[in-house]
């Protein structure tokens, strides 16, 4: 089974209404650590993306992700907004030309998007970023898919690693982003960053 078009579509509606759910609990997160405002402005984001998506819900799935991608970018101030949109917009330019994603195709996507996150944010996984987060995923999804699992099976697992790189965010300094300010009083905090691509792997799973 592939993903199609209609389950791309929901995969952003799901993550708009998690990151408007869970738009106080990021905020105050990055207000341990940082300037308080992932929250605000993950939820700000995926509100003009929700605003905007039936502009673009006629279009291939390629165009749907560069389109989340550019909306997050021009919408959202602050070190996410810029990480996030060319994670999509990346992510997007691996399905061109594609009326459904195969399980192959999800890795890609997810591949390009790390890149495109490690190239902007010239940063690397053990640095308490949202990398320690989905790095992890994308592993055990590729590990998963392997084995012969579903894609919802596969995201599944992903999901698990992500929440496992979540609890790892506490565990280390961070060396990019605000957090970096506070050296080794960051430790103890989970990531913000980590927590909400979290909730992106959970939305794509569900
Ligand atoms: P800002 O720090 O500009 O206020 P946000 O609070 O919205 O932006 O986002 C902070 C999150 O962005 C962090 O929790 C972290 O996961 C992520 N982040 C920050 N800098 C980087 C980077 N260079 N590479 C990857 N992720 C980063
Ligand atoms: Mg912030
Ligand atoms: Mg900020």
């Amino acid at each position: 089974m592939a993903a199609t078009k209609e389950n791309v579509l929901t995969f952003i509606h799901l993550f708009n209404d998690k990151m408007q759910e869970h738009r106080q609990a990021l905020t105050d997160m990055d207000q341990a650590i940082g300037d308080g405002d992932h929250g605000i402005n993950m939820s700000r984001g995926m509100k003009a993306v929700e605003e905007k998506l039936p502009t673009f819900e006629e279009k291939n799935i390629d165009d749907i992700l560069k389109g989340v991608g550019m909306t997050l970018v021009s919408t959202v101030g602050g070190a996410s907004g810029p990480l996030y949109g060319t994670a999509f917009m990346k992510a997007g330019m691996t399905s061109k030309g594609k009326d459904e994603l195969t399980a192959e195709d999800i890795s890609a996507a997810l591949e390009a998007a790390i890149e495109g996150i490690k190239q902007r944010g010239k940063s690397t996984t053990g640095e308490k970023t949202m990398l320690d987060a989905i790095v992890p995923a994308k592993e055990a999804y590729d590990k998963a898919v392997g084995e012969g699992k579903s894609i919802a099976a596969a995201l599944a697992d992903a999901e698990a690693a992500a929440w496992d790189g979540v609890e790892y965010t506490k565990t280390i300094i961070a060396t990019k982003g605000r957090a970096s300010y506070l050296g080794e009083r960051s430790i103890g905090h989970q990531d913000p960053g980590a927590t909400s691509i979290t909730y992106l792997i959970q939305a794509a799973k569900e």
